[in-house]
């Protein structure tokens, strides 16, 4: 650690919390030390919260109060986690339809409002509250320590999400943050050549020591390193976010930033969710500020996450299906850290292609089928008309003969007639929220939900 660093992240930031009368740095040292709780401490602390939570939405949150009286549920019979599955889900259509109904009637702090961002999708509007921002920003600053990180260390953001127009004001506020905190973020919802030649040069200059990118934002950086021999200055490692990471993506990332990859999960709508630890055995979730469920009924099966915030009260999220598909793991990591792990975050669950036949594929039958070929780095599957289907590829080589066969047959199989070609690209370009679009489809819902947002 640097000693900017270690003056910045002790001294600075804990000062100016205490300024504003924030709570961060109390919740930083307490997220600090609970993460070696043993994990049945932390199933009764985040037991205890959820208590918390949902008594205050049985008894007070206008939508809740009505959604489970109309199943009949109460308070009172919530008492184990599996009368806590038995609530219904929360959607984002929902959020987005009772959003002024999904706080406490008798809140009187202040709620911020904010927006995940929407492609040819409807982003889904929500509040956050002080006390919220706090934990999350606590959460993600624990995250970011697994890969060594600590705010005030030179670090590289090549981030995709389209800046929101601001005030000048607020832009100031935000220029000032990131000198201070030494971050230098390259916006890259737009890649080409000339890009990577600019945030190569500013790297060399800015010398960061950590960095940190959109999957595919990474990915098109290595790819411009690997191009021209360049290596970049050395780095302690690379924090790979918002999009989800195949093995031979990360192999690629690994070799070409020479430097080890840590895996992040996060959402606007609650920062940071999960982190790889020092020993990449799946990630980490924060499960003192957030209750992670899949709608699979065993807990390693694949299923829709379903996410909880134990601490916003601006908008009250319990059991809200967040569009992803994911896996937990049912083991501990050897790390010995307590906290819950989720093994894999799959891909986004409302992309889909429906074929000329009326059946319908899921782009998750892409992800894992893509999974098995070493050699793709990134595809992305388009239906631009009903009968004709085009797989875009990225890759790092040829593939193998092996590799084609079983891409062919595995697609002949769950795409019957419809006729498909197969065809290698340089890039596939993001889509209009920045990120990376694995499906374009005629009825494909791309609902962008997941860049976590630059702590
Ligand atoms: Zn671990």
């Amino acid at each position: 650690m640097s000693l900017y660093s270690l003056l910045y992240d002790s001294l600075f930031l804990p000062l100016a919390a205490a300024a504003r009368r924030r709570r961060y740095h109390q919740l930083r040292a307490f997220l600090e030390r609970s993460q070696w709780w043993p994990a049945e401490r932390l199933r009764e602390f985040q037991w205890s919260e959820l208590r918390k939570l949902l008594e205050i939405a049985f008894r007070s949150v206008p939508y809740y109060r009505r959604k489970y009286a109309d199943v009949g549920a109460r308070f009172e019979d919530i008492r184990s986690w599996d009368d806590f599955r038995r609530l219904p889900v929360l959607t984002r259509a929902e959020v987005n339809r009772h959003r002024e109904e999904l706080f406490p009637a008798d809140f009187r702090g202040r709620r911020m409002p904010h927006a995940t961002g929407g492609s040819t999708g409807e982003p889904v509007r929500f509040y956050r509250t002080r006390e919220s921002y706090d934990w999350r920003l606590a959460a993600t600053h624990r995250a970011y320590s697994w890969s060594g990180y600590r705010p005030g260390e030179r670090t590289l953001y090549l981030w995709a999400a389209p800046l929101p127009t601001v005030s000048r004001w607020a832009a100031w506020k935000s220029c000032c943050h990131d000198l201070l905190e030494r971050r230098l973020v390259i916006p890259t919802w737009l890649q080409n050549e000339a890009l990577w030649q600019q945030a190569y040069q500013r790297a060399l200059r800015f010398r960061p020591r950590y960095l940190v990118g959109y999957v595919s934002s990474l990915l098109g950086f290595a790819r411009f390193l690997a191009r021209r021999r360049a290596r970049m200055p050395r780095l302690c490692s690379v924090i790979a976010a918002a999009e989800p990471l195949t093995p031979a993506v990360r192999a690629f990332l690994s070799e070409t930033f020479d430097a080890p990859i840590f895996e992040t999960y996060g959402s606007r709508e609650f920062m940071s969710i999960g982190a790889e630890c020092e020993l990449h055995c799946g990630l980490h979730l924060h499960a003192e500020n957030l209750v992670v469920e899949t709608s699979s009924r065993e807990p390693d099966q694949p299923g829709d996450i379903l996410i909880t915030d134990l601490h916003n009260l601006g908008t009250v999220f319990i059991r809200y299906a967040i569009g992803d598909a994911g896996r937990l793991a049912d083991r501990p990591c050897a790390c010995g850290r307590g906290l819950p792990l989720l093994e894999s975050v799959d891909g986004r669950t409302a992309d889909l292609i429906e074929l000329p036949d009326g059946r319908t594929v899921s782009g998750l039958f892409f992800v894992h089928l893509l999974k098995e070929l070493p050699e793709v780095l990134q595809y992305q599957v388009r239906q631009e008309e009903p009968e004709r289907l085009t797989l875009l590829l990225v890759l790092a080589r040829e593939l193998s003969a092996p590799s084609r066969a079983l891409l062919e047959s595995e697609l002949r199989k769950v795409l019957g007639e419809t006729p498909y070609e197969i065809r290698s690209v340089a890039r596939i370009p993001p889509g209009p929220s920045g990120k990376h679009q694995p499906v374009v489809g005629l009825r494909a819902s791309a609902v962008n939900a997941r860049p976590s947002e630059i702590p």
